[in-house]
């Protein structure tokens, strides 16, 4: 397949790019480079004659189609977003922006290029928080808690009103929270190690108490194959990796994971622990019902926790240089 992917150099898309080519696929990833997008995420793809690059906002109609003329394409993958919560909170304008209006000019600019499927990577964010022992379906009610789960939600019901208003083949996909290779260091897992290996103090929102349901990236990419390859026009995908852990104790095992590659008992990384002010409107509890993508696409994740939380420490205690390079640009950037 052609495939044109947005958001290519940020943490999911550059893991997809890397599924899509060593799949035999060619790829045109188009990326803004903000300061998630990283081109060193892409330095060793597999089949590079199959992949280009370039670079543009989804939020400017010209670029995208200038970027369209490349060649004819069967999918549009959108990855593209500003994807950090505490930043939506701190500045909301731009999360409208690029999440909510550029999505809107990237259906637009596919469906009158004849671009046949378009895909819009959302999240389970956009159903809000869940109680008890309840989890999200595709019936749950969508109730965005935070502008970037709000932007998020809008952007999926634009993308499934092409699908009703003009027929155009739109899936949506809505995912847990990833964790793997790539991940920019503001997120929580990377937080963790990369505060962890600078012996800095490590922040846990509030009493540590919320529940994320992590999901290995590579299990949520191949997910994404799954929906081009099996699933409808006009339906919306769920996936998850059924691994509720509350942040507390994830914040645990990591710096205990550590400790012993460090070769040193782990108090002392776990004395850097601070429980720092919760995060307003903070989501209490997330957990996916993905029994359906199971039924529709034969999709179920494959990666222990354990097993790819271990192996995402152990990449980013062997790729500290990744590390500092996004640490010298942001300090460029201040
Ligand atoms: P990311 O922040 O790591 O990467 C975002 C990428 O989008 C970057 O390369 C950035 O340069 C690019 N970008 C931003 N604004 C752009 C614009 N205007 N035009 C073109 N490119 C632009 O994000 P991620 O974690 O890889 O998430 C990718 C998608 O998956 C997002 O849509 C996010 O909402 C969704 N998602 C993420 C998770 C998660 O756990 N990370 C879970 C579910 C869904």
């Amino acid at each position: 397949m052609n495939l044109f992917i947005t958001g290519g150099a940020g943490f999911i898309g550059s893991n997809f790019i890397h599924m899509a080519l060593a799949r035999g696929h060619r790829v045109l990833n188009f990326d803004a480079l903000t300061y998630a997008g990283n081109l060193a995420n892409l330095k060793d793809i597999p089949h590079p004659e199959n992949y280009s690059f370039a670079e543009g906002s989804i939020t400017n109609a010209k670029a995208v189609e200038d970027a369209l003329a490349a060649r004819p394409f069967d999918v549009c993958i959108n990855f593209a977003a500003e994807s950090h919560v505490d930043r939506s909170i701190e500045a909301a304008r731009i999360f409208t922006e690029t999440n909510v209006l550029g999505a809107v000019i990237l259906l637009e600019s596919m469906r009158a290029a004849g671009v046949p499927m378009f895909l819009q990577i959302s999240t389970d964010e956009v159903y809000g928080s869940v109680t008890g022992s309840e989890r999200f379906s595709r019936a749950s009610p969508i109730k965005p808690s935070s502008p970037y789960s709000a932007s998020k939600a809008a952007a999926d019901h634009l993308a499934l009103s092409f699908y009703h208003t003009h027929g155009y083949d739109v899936r949506v996909t809505r995912c847990t929270n990833n964790y793997g290779r790539f991940q920019y260091p503001e997120k929580f897992i990377p937080t963790i190690i990369t505060r962890a290996i600078a012996g800095e103090p490590i922040p846990v929102y509030g009493d540590g108490q919320q529940v994320r349901d992590w999901i290995f990236v590579d299990d949520h990419c191949e997910g994404i194959f799954s929906v081009i390859e099996r699933g409808k026009p006009g339906c919306v995908y769920l996936f998850g990796g059924s691994s509720e852990v509350k942040n507390i104790d994830l914040a645990t095992s990591v710096l205990r994971s550590i400790a012993q590659h460090q070769d040193q008992p782990p108090d002392a990384l776990l004395s850097k622990i601070e429980h720092v002010r919760d995060r307003p409107g903070h989501d209490r509890r997330y957990a996916m019902d993905w029994s359906s993508s199971e039924i529709e696409l034969s999709w179920r994740p494959k990666t222990n926790f354990q097993e790819g939380l271990e192996r995402t420490i152990e990449w980013y205690l062997n790729n500290q240089e990744w590390l500092a390079e996004l640490q010298a640009r942001a300090q460029v950037a201040q």
